[in-house]
């Protein structure tokens, strides 16, 4: 029994996650850090995606916490969905997306049912920004509604600025480079790079329209970041929103359990911990290039070669994340005929799911070549490694600028225009992966690289840490929505 039921005095707060992981992992981690402040909470997910981190969901179940997984059916059949596609990692044909949101949006009235099924309504209603299906479902109930935001304050500023003064209107080629007006630093991006917030293939334009009216409605946005690391920005998209912006990350940093950091995000990961600490365990300190691409982008057959020439030409140890979908018949007889054989004494290949932050972690580790995905890069700005950077789509780009010329922690590897992976197309060449390699991993400039990165840990840890920024943010976060409920009880009322 949750304890809102029991102790109907304790606050209560409902968190919608975006079904990807991007999305999913750092809001489980917000209930997860919410419960522990004392706020009974429940977050709302589809079977399947319960299903890949049921151990999170039996864990939390065993504590002495209040969180709770509310498990609604996703309505597949109807919009001719396959069975058990209900994560954006799933989609593998593009065509599929539409339908995807459009069963994603349908999930209003069940989450009608589970709220009418309570005593009263919840205190608070933490929504992703790209749930703007939530919106009515909380004024009619009364509820309070965050948004969460996946990207960063630095890349939602981008595009809020680039929108604002109307940047585009003068553009006539998309590859062409513009400055950012009004913003903190000098900043050049593309239009291809930089489309527009949530203007993108996979999201229909109605739904946009709707996730941006909602986001001006919303009663604050909470983000995954940290005051020290991105404050100019923070301020830039607070003074733009007109709206209390709350900064409580980086996450990963608050999960400190072991077993937990492994299932984040799939439980498949599971079976690779010990194989991979082991295999580090033997590893010097920071001598492991760790290449991962995140959970939606994919890299074509000649590509995947392509980088694994420039691995065996850097000679470098490494782990390298694969997705199933990419072991296409070619790469697997490459990877049985020789190259497995050739670099078995430094190489490590995961298929599948790996526990990433575990690995980040280990102090074997010495840098990520990353597609810039946010939480990707704030879990290595938390560990403390350098990166490579390699953007595809979405807020990477601008990313991955922040990176290598705003914290000065990243190599790139000069892709400028974006690649969801699915053309078959080198993007990079083997030869420019080693070079990337070579200079991350040793020399002056990895020293210099790594010393930066150790000191922005320092930053992110002290962050979350009793009496530092993101811990007095969460407090605030806390005590305006529990505050709220007092006043909504003596009948003040709530802003607009
Ligand atoms: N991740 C993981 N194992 C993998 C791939 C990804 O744990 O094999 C996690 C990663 O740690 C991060 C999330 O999945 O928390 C990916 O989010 P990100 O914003 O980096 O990229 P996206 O997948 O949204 O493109």
């Amino acid at each position: 029994m949750s304890c809102y039921r029991e102790e109907p005095k304790k606050a209560h707060f409902i968190i919608v996650p975006l079904p990807v992981q991007g999305h999913l992992i750092p809001m489980t981690d917000m209930g997860y850090l919410l419960a522990e402040r004392g706020i009974c909470v429940s977050l709302v997910i589809t079977r399947a995606n319960a299903d890949r981190i049921r151990p999170i969901i039996e864990r939390a179940k065993e504590s002495n916490i209040s969180f709770e997984f509310v498990e609604l059916s996703f309505p597949n059949e109807m919009f001719g969905l396959p069975p058990g596609c209900e994560s954006l990692d799933h989609i593998t044909d593009t065509g599929l997306f539409r339908a995807f949101f459009d069963a994603i949006y349908s999930l209003d009235e069940p989450l009608e049912t589970f709220i009418d099924s309570l005593e009263r309504p919840p205190d608070c209603m933490i929504t992703d920004m790209f749930n703007a299906w939530t919106a009515p479902v909380a004024r009619k109930f009364g509820i309070p509604r965050v948004i969460f935001h996946g990207p960063s304050c630095f890349y939602i500023s981008t595009e809020y600025n680039l929108a604002h003064h109307k940047v585009y209107d003068r553009v006539i080629n998309e590859n062409e480079y513009v400055t950012v007006p009004d913003f903190p630093i000098e900043l050049q991006v593309t239009k291809a790079q930089t489309p527009g917030f949530l203007n993108s293939p996979i999201f229909e334009d109605h739904f946009r329209k709707k996730c941006l009216q909602e986001e001006l409605r919303a009663d604050g946005v909470v983000i995954n970041t940290f005051l020290e690391l991105e404050r100019p920005f923070i301020e830039n998209y607070e003074r733009l929103i007109g709206k209390k912006v709350w900064t409580v990350g980086p996450f990963c940093l608050y999960n400190t359990d072991d077993e937990m950091k492994v299932v984040r995000g799939n439980k498949d990961a599971i079976d690779q911990k010990n194989r991979v600490l082991t295999w580090l365990d033997r590893r010097d300190a920071a001598s492991v290039l760790y290449i991962s691409f995140g959970s939606t982008v994919y890299t074509n057959t000649q590509q995947l070669m392509e980088i694994g020439r420039g691995l065996e030409a850097s000679n470098k140890a490494f782990i390298w994340v694969m997705k199933k979908i990419e072991i296409t018949p070619v790469v697997e007889k490459w990877l049985d005929e020789g190259f497995e054989e050739r670099t078995k004494e430094r190489g490590l290949i995961i298929v599948g799911w790996a526990p990433q932050v575990v690995i980040l972690s280990h102090p074997a580790v010495g840098g990520f070549m990353t597609h810039c995905g946010w939480n990707s890069l704030l879990e290595a700005i938390s560990t403390g490694v350098p990166m490579i950077t390699w953007p595809r789509i979405a807020d990477q780009f601008v990313n991955e600028n922040f990176v290598v010329d705003v914290l000065r922690i990243g190599i790139s590897l000069g892709v400028t225009v974006p690649n969801y992976g699915t053309e078959d197309v080198i993007m990079v060449k083997s030869e420019e992966i080693r070079k990337a390699v070579d200079v991350l991993m040793d020399g002056i400039e990895a020293d210099e690289k790594r010393q930066r990165s150790k000191d922005i840990s320092e930053k992110a840890k002290k962050a979350v840490e009793e009496g530092g920024s993101s811990d007095v943010d969460l407090a605030d976060f806390i005590h305006y929505f529990t505050e709220q409920r007092n006043k909504l009880a003596s009948g003040d009322g709530i802003g607009a």
